[in-house]
């Protein structure tokens, strides 16, 4: 690529899942798409396990064979544990989904974003990696200019559109004066990285993440093919804190150790397990901007806002995401226009209801009482297949599932002040 000033029709800054998604059908669709990736990948990302609800993305990117092919480990479902390995709840996602969606993929990031960037420059977008957007003038006008830093020096680019999908270092939405806002109350940090020798499931429920539940922290145990599993622990902040006085590296692992010993489950599990590389940890929990789009800028995935990850929703969401801004913008671009303030809305309020059935979910799983009614999943009035749903991915809840939804959160707070289902102990 040389440097100095060239133009697009669509600059997407970011080329993980979400950008992707969106590149796709906007590339099919004629108009000239370049995405910006600052990294080169194949590259280290955390967030390996998919929902099966993700799958119809996937295969309206047309990438779905390339993933049955690529030998990734299939995910048929979840287990829910509690700390002290007393009581674990089995989901499979077909009792909830059906056939078509009974599994989706336990995937390792590196070669999974590589394949699906690929796809997307074989699908017609322009693919520049290593090139960090660095800056946005005139945002919003029909010749918006982003600079960039590449392999080659500096340059910048003139677009009409841009797609913000940067993932959680959310490039444009503060830079067009969006607020930024918790959308948890408690804040938390992720430990994790990937381990060898980590205790598995045998059978179909080989490729199941395991979300192990204690007092104050969770750990997922999400396995990949070539043996590996990704190992994290999130907990308070507070706990990180806690143990400033060793530096950094050291920490988490004190950290990590610590809360391992808090749990027969996690220990269970690790026994003979050893880290391939050293922890990393994410802060910055739970948090959305207060729109998702402006008119000529949509912000997608992590880039509009951050869901606790105890769901694995992240990249289902991304694709759902980066496929709904394409179809906004399309839209708008055959009538020759920006976006109108109620299509702004429109893509917000989706997005925006999507978050928000997972983080009432996700507030409820946080909860003890929560956690309790979650792993006693009495056939109530179809209630345990309308989690289920959510928890595979689906987004568009009929109001049945709202109700049920809504009687399940009822039930939780009922478990709070009279115990409705057994206590877990080692959660009081
Ligand atoms: C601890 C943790 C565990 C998670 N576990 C799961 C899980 O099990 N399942 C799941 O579905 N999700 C999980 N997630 C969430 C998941 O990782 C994200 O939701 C998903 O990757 C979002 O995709 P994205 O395309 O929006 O952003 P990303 O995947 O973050 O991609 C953004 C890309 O933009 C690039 N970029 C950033 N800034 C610039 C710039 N200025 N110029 C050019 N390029 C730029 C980055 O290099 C990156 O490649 C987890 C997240 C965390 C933090």
């Amino acid at each position: 690529m040389g440097t100095g000033h060239r133009t697009t029709d669509v600059a997407i800054i970011g080329g993980g899942p979400s950008g992707v998604a969106a590149g796709i059908p906007l590339a099919r669709a004629g108009l000239r798409v370049t995405i910006f990736e600052k990294d080169k990948f194949p590259r280290f990302c955390i967030g390996e396990s998919l929902l099966p609800h993700g799958n119809d993305a996937l295969r309206e990117l047309g990438v779905w064979d390339k993933l049955e092919n690529a030998g990734y480990l299939r995910k048929y479902g979840a287990d829910f544990c509690s700390g002290d390995g007393s009581r674990t709840h089995r989901f499979w996602f077909k009792q909830s989904l059906g056939r078509e969606r009974e599994y989706s993929f336990q995937v390792d990031r590196a070669s999974f974003d590589r394949l699906l960037l690929d796809h997307a420059a074989e699908q017609g977008c322009e693919v520049l990696e290593q090139t960090r957007v660095t800056g946005l003038k005139d945002p919003n006008t029909e010749d918006m200019r982003l600079t960039y830093s590449g392999l080659e020096g500096e340059g910048s680019i003139g677009a009409r559109w841009v797609i913000d999908a940067s993932g959680r270092s959310a490039f444009a939405g503060a830079r067009i004066g969006f607020r930024r806002s918790q959308t948890l109350p408690s804040r938390r940090v992720a430990i994790y990285g990937h381990f060898e020798g980590v205790e598995r499931n045998t059978g179909k429920a080989a490729g199941h993440i395991a979300i192990v539940r204690l007092r104050e922290a969770w750990f997922w145990f999400i396995p990949l093919a070539d043996g590996r599993t990704s190992v994290g622990v999130v907990v308070p902040t507070a706990m990180v804190n806690a143990q400033a006085a060793s530096g950094s590296r050291q920490k988490l692992e004190v950290v990590f150790r610590k809360v391992v010993e808090e749990s027969s489950e996690a220990q269970r599990r690790l026994a003979r397990a050893r880290a391939v590389a050293p922890l990393v940890a994410t802060g910055d929990y739970s948090w959305r901007f207060s729109s998702f789009a402006a008119s000529r800028i949509l912000l997608t995935g992590d880039a509009a806002g951050f869901l606790d990850p105890v769901f694995s929703s992240g990249v289902t969401l991304a694709f759902k995401s980066g496929l709904r801004a394409a179809g906004a913008l399309l839209k708008a671009e055959a009538g020759g226009r920006a976006l109108s303030p109620s299509e702004q809305a429109g893509y917000t309020r989706e997005m925006a209801c999507w978050m928000r059935h997972y983080s009432k979910i996700i507030r409820l799983f946080y909860t003890t009482g929560g956690f309790e009614v979650f792993m006693s999943p009495a056939p109530l009035l179809g209630i345990p297949k309308s989690i289920g749903r959510l928890v595979g991915g689906e987004t568009t809840l009929g109001i049945a599932d709202r109700l049920r939804l809504w009687v399940f959160r009822c039930l939780c707070r009922l478990q709070e002040m009279i115990r409705i289902v057994p206590v877990i102990r080692s959660l009081r």
